[in-house]
């Protein structure tokens, strides 16, 4: 029995499954993540004061970068791919109880998933972080500007993203806190795993299995380990029990 098959065999048999994904499932759709050998961060370490929200805050260049490269972002004309596809078919055939991530980039709504426990916000909302008003992120690139500022209050305006120092939003966690402990089995799929508190959530499983082409801090609580491509994974999953 391959990987593959032993993550079919256990999913079949667990009465509930809980999916944490990460930004692995994405990379086939043509959107870098941050940490895998063509990471954003891997490439470019400085990048990472885009996501710091001091920085954000302090430093009008930091701004000016971190809104360049959400324009720059290929996730606005990118497909859902294979590992997307399978997990919203084995939602929709009552195998996957919830569907939690760290994404931002919304392509497992746009596979047709409902109910997507999104951990770390959207980036096609923007809000206002003085007056937390909204907007379709597409409406703020549209007016081309490189620091867009809030025209009710003039205030910074951030896509509705969760950045280093920011705190998520409780009623979401809450619920991916609850949905984890009440699953039998939880599924990480493309996420190192290295951030807090949603890695936590590893911890929190009763069962653990993980999908991802490298090591993660979980590996030693897994029970099953599988380092293939998630799309080819999570396709012959939901062949096997979808
Ligand atoms: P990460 O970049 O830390 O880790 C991604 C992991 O996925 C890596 O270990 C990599 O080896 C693995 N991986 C990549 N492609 C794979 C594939 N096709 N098959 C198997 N494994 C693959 O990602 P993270 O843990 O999600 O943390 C990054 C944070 O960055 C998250 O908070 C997320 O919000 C954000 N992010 C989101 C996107 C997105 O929305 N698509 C993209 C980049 C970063
Ligand atoms: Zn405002």
């Amino acid at each position: 029995m391959d990987a593959s098959e032993a993550l079919g065999t256990l999913w079949a048999e667990a009465g509930s499954v809980a999916v944490l994904t990460g930004a692995g499932i994405s990379t086939d759709s043509g959107i870098a993540d941050f940490r895998g050998p063509n990471g954003l961060w891997t490439r470019n370490p400085a990048a990472q004061a885009m996501f710091d929200i001091r920085a954000y805050l302090r430093d009008p260049e930091v701004r000016r970068a971190a809104w360049a490269n959400r324009r720059a972002n290929p996730a606005w004309t990118a497909q859902p791919n294979a590992g997307h596809l399978a997990l919203a078919a084995l939602q929709r055939a009552g195998r996957v109880d919830a569907l939690m991530t760290q994404n931002i980039d919304g392509l497992h709504q746009r596979a047709g998933a409902a109910d997507v426990l999104e951990l770390h916000g959207t980036m096609w909302e923007v809000l206002c972080l003085d007056c937390d008003r909204r907007w379709p992120t597409p409406e703020i690139l549209a007016r081309d500007e490189d620091d867009p500022a809030c025209t009710a209050c003039g205030g910074i305006l951030k896509t509705a993203t969760i950045s280093f120092g920011q705190a998520l939003d409780r009623a979401v966690l809450e619920a991916a806190v609850q949905a984890t402990q009440r699953a039998d089995l939880l599924v990480a799929v493309g996420t190192s795993l290295q951030v807090n508190p949603v890695a936590g959530l590893a911890g929190l499983a009763d069962r653990l299995a993980i999908v991802n082409a490298e090591e993660t801090p979980y590996d030693d609580d897994a029970e099953l380990v599988v380092r293939g491509s998630i799309s080819q994974v999570l396709t012959a999953v939901a062949d096997a029990v979808g």
